[in-house]
This record gives C-alpha cells, structure tokens and sequence, in this order.
C-alpha cells in the first residue's frame, strides 16, 4: 500500500489528562502533570512531551477531542477510509471513560457514542441518494484469545466458571474460537464472531451495552481481566450508490464517490491497561517482551512505530503486523490509507508519574 501524502499518512496522537479523582485526593496526591496553555504539549517533572492534541481537564475536552480527532475518521468513512481509534493508559487512567465504552457514565459522553450520532446524522442526510448498511462487532481479546462479546453464550461462560475462580478458557463449548482472517485482497475478517446488522443508533448502543455487560462479567470473575483485555468495537460501513451523480445538501457533486460500492470500518478500541509494558533494550526503538507483557500493546508499539517512520517505510520496511492478534486484527485499519487516532490516557497523580511517563513516552515513538 502507498501512502498519499504525509500529512494524512501517520499516525496521529492526542493525550488526555483526566483531573484527579476521589480515591486519589483522599490519598493527597497531587497534581504534578502540566499543560502548557495554548500548546499540544504537556509536562511531567523536568519531562516536555508535544503532540498533536492534548486535553487537559478544564472546558469540555471530550466534544473537542471528539471534533478534532475522531469526526475527522467518521467523515472518512463515507470516503471509504478504515479508521482505527485506541485508548491508551495505565488501569484507571481513562481509557474507558474517553471511549464511552461502559456506557454508563452519567452525563459524561465518550467517543463511541458520540461517534455513533454523527455517523446516523450523515446518513439521514445522505439517505435518499446512497443506500447504507451499518453492521456491528464488538470483540474482546484476552491472553492472544478472541471473545465475542455479542454472543450471547459468552456471558454464560462467565458466569459458569465464576465458581472456581480460575477461569481460563473463555471459549463457549462447542463453539469454534473467532478466527482472524485475511483475504487476498488484504481485507482483514473475523471468522465466527457476531455481526449484527443495525438500523438504528439505539440498536447500535444496546450492541454496545450488551458487549460491555459481557466483559464486566467476564473480568469480575477473572481477577479483573478486563484490565488485561483489548476491547474493539467495530463499525463497518457499507455504502450502495443509488444514482448518478450524488450531489452534497447544497448541490455539489461528490467527487470523491465515484464508485458505486464503498465498504469502510472504524475500529474503537480500549486497550489493555498498560502498567505491565516496560521499555527496555538501550536503543529505545523496540519493546523486548518480559514475563507479563502484554503481547498486543508490545506489536502495537512496534507496528506504529514503523508506520511512523517515514524512511523506513519509504524502503518498504517490514511492518510487525503478524506478532499480534491485535495488530493482526487491525492490520488493515492501520497505515495503509487508514486514518488512525491515539489517545493516550494519563492520570495527574504524582503516585502514578512513572506510568505516566511511560505511557507519554510510548505515546511519543508512535509519532
Ligand atoms: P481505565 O478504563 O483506563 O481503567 P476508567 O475510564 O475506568 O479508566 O477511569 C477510572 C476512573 O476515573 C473512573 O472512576 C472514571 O469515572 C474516572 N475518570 C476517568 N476519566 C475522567 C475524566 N476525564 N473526568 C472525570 N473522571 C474521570
Ligand atoms: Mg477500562
């Protein structure tokens, strides 16, 4: 794959600063990250990061980060463009919150959701010239295996091996694992997982519902491995055109459709906590695996790593798309004309600096 020009090509990386929280003021902790005021750049002891966005904790962050840096992938998936939106961060740090993926956070709104309001907004507007098809996915992984999270089976695992509190098979008897596929094409598939087929932004929330009800079940059973565990939401995007020329609300005609089938998705994923990946190795460019690393941030690392080095890649250096199921799963979502977004999720305590530093760091070689 060919990447067009640079600006759309790499990888782009937002950081969100949450406030401190209750347990961590109880605690007295203190503040000790920063926001340079008018700058994407932020600051941990004598520690400068700048990046293309960071949000601090003052104004709205979330509709701001929402319009500057996921609109922008809604948008291109009427374009065809996949999209590949990951929250990065130590446990606790945000990453579900930013992403909405639990839902239920009040009056909160996370990405997911509103992602979901503007992707019906343009198709009520687009409706009478293009035919859509909007499916849903939403997939856990966990120690290199898929778990479908809208089978409704999968819950049930949950719940039956809570007995003996050492579950490791999260595999529902009987049933096939999800398998990850990759077509000739390069098109990337999940065999044996559910796809629902939606209409409607309430279905696709109560797709989101049903699949975060079945990780926190899951995870309370497990010690808390929804810490350990990637969660992708998927949202694939087919488009039928219905006649000639399609024209925008004000009469123009879309030049860029000039097809007559389109088929895009957006993959919003809530990482596995982060605080078990340690940076060694003296050059810095590459994670060495330990004990409890987590193989797909490790691949994850090093894959956008690749994708952000331009002269490696101009080379046609090879990208570690294959050392993961995550990055295998996201392989045709990232690079390649695929729009990518990373938010990296820090907490401003100073009992979590060290992984704030590395999450910053990490979040630092995918530019
Ligand atoms: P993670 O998914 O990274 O483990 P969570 O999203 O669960 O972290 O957040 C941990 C806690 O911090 C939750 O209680 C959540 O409500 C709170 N929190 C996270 N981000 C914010 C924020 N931007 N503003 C207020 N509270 C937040
Ligand atoms: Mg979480």
């Amino acid at each position: 794959m060919t990447m067009e020009h640079g600006e759309d090509c790499c990888v782009k990386v937002a950081v969100h600063v949450r406030p401190l929280i209750g347990d961590e003021k109880l605690q007295g902790c203190k503040d000790c990250v920063s926001v340079v005021s008018g700058k994407p750049q932020v600051q941990i002891g004598s520690h400068s990061f700048t990046f293309d966005h960071v949000y601090g904790s003052s104004g709205t962050p979330s509709a701001a980060m929402f319009e500057e840096c996921v609109a922008p992938l809604v948008d291109g998936l009427f374009q065809g463009y996949n999209a590949t939106v990951l929250a990065y961060g130590q446990t606790g740090s945000g990453k579900t919150y930013t992403m909405g993926t639990a839902c239920k956070e009040g009056s909160h709104i996370g990405i997911i959701p509103r992602a979901m309001a503007t992707l019906f907004d343009k198709i009520d507007k687009l409706k009478n010239q293009v035919e859509f098809q909007l499916r849903v996915s939403f997939i856990e992984i966990l120690k290199e295996e898929v778990r479908d999270l809208l089978d409704p089976a999968t819950a049930a695992v949950g719940k039956l091996e809570n007995g003996n509190g050492h579950a490791t098979k999260l595999s529902v008897p009987g049933k096939p694992p999800v398998q990850i596929r990759e077509a000739s094409n390069g098109v990337i598939t999940l065999a044996g997982s559910t796809e629902v087929h939606v209409t409607t932004q309430k279905e696709m929330t109560a797709c989101l519902e049903q699949g975060s009800l079945s990780r926190a079940t899951g995870s309370t059973n497990m010690n808390n491995q929804s810490s350990r565990s990637h969660a992708i939401f998927t949202i694939t995007l087919e488009q039928m055109r219905k006649a000639d020329p399609i024209m925008t609300l004000d009469g123009m005609p879309i030049e860029e459709m000039n097809e007559d089938y389109l088929c895009a998705k957006l993959h919003l994923v809530d990482l596995a906590g982060s605080e078990r990946a340690k940076r060694t190795g003296s050059d810095g460019l590459r994670f060495k695996e330990g004990v409890h690393i987590n193989r797909g941030l490790l691949a994850l690392g090093n894959v956008i790593s690749a994708l952000g080095d331009e002269k490696k890649r101009k080379e046609g250096a090879h990208v570690p798309y294959r050392d993961s199921k995550l990055t295998r799963l996201l392989q045709d979502s990232l690079g390649g004309n695929s729009k990518t977004v990373m938010i990296a999720c820090i907490s401003p305590a100073d009992i979590n600096a060290e992984e704030t530093l590395n999450t910053l760091k990490y979040a630092n070689r995918a530019r």
